[in-house]
């Protein structure tokens, strides 16, 4: 079977994606190929920093692989926090603040929109091919359910009246940014 490496140390991302490729491409996490090295993600854009990873991984290793790069882009904050999503204040990780940070800059704004974004670049014989899921939504103004991560509680998507984080995890990945990125993968390697 043809192995395939996921650029990732995130173990429900790569539970996900190798569910569905079971049988058909093996996955293989960083872990897996004895790689611990911290890659930089020193790009401005998602599909720069999903091409570094992608890229460190094949010039280091030779083999086939993939890496992602999401976050949430925001209309009347000029497409921020952008690649900076994770560490928009200051801290890495840190999503109360990270919240608190939007909400404080668009306490002003009655333009509430965003989108969430994912950028997959996969290298694959040497070439690289992108895949690319976003979903649409509104800021709300206050935090609101519980379940999923980072800006969950405070994004609506499109056609809903309840947040990310209100959402079951199966109703969420039904929808999401990173679901459609991964699908599009995925129907791409079933057409090898
Ligand atoms: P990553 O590239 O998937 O690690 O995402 C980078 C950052 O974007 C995360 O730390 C979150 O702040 C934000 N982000 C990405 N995807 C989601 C999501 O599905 N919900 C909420 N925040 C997200």
């Amino acid at each position: 079977m043809q192995q395939l490496v996921f650029a990732t140390n995130n173990a429900h991302k790569l539970e996900e994606v190798a569910a569905k490729l079971a049988g058909r491409i093996k996955l293989l996490s960083l872990n897996d190929i004895n790689c611990h090295d911290d890659i930089a993600e020193t790009g401005t854009t998602f599909r720069e920093n999903a091409s570094i990873k992608s890229h460190y991984i094949y010039n280091k290793y030779h083999v086939n692989c993939f890496g992602d790069d999401s976050g949430l882009e925001i209309d009347t904050l000029n497409g921020e926090p952008g690649v900076y999503s994770a560490r928009y204040a200051g801290e890495h990780g840190n999503h109360a603040a990270n919240m608190a940070k939007v909400l404080q800059n668009m306490a002003d704004t009655t333009n509430r929109k965003a989108r969430f974004r994912t950028v997959i670049s996969l290298v694959w014989n040497g070439e690289e091919h992108f895949f690319e899921g976003t979903v649409e939504g509104t800021i709300r103004r206050e935090l609101s359910g519980t379940a999923g991560f980072g800006y969950d509680p405070i994004f609506q998507p499109v056609g809903y009246d309840i947040t990310f984080a209100e959402m079951t995890l199966a109703e969420k990945n039904a929808i999401s940014h990173r679901a459609i990125a991964v699908e599009k993968l995925i129907e791409f390697l079933k057409g090898l």
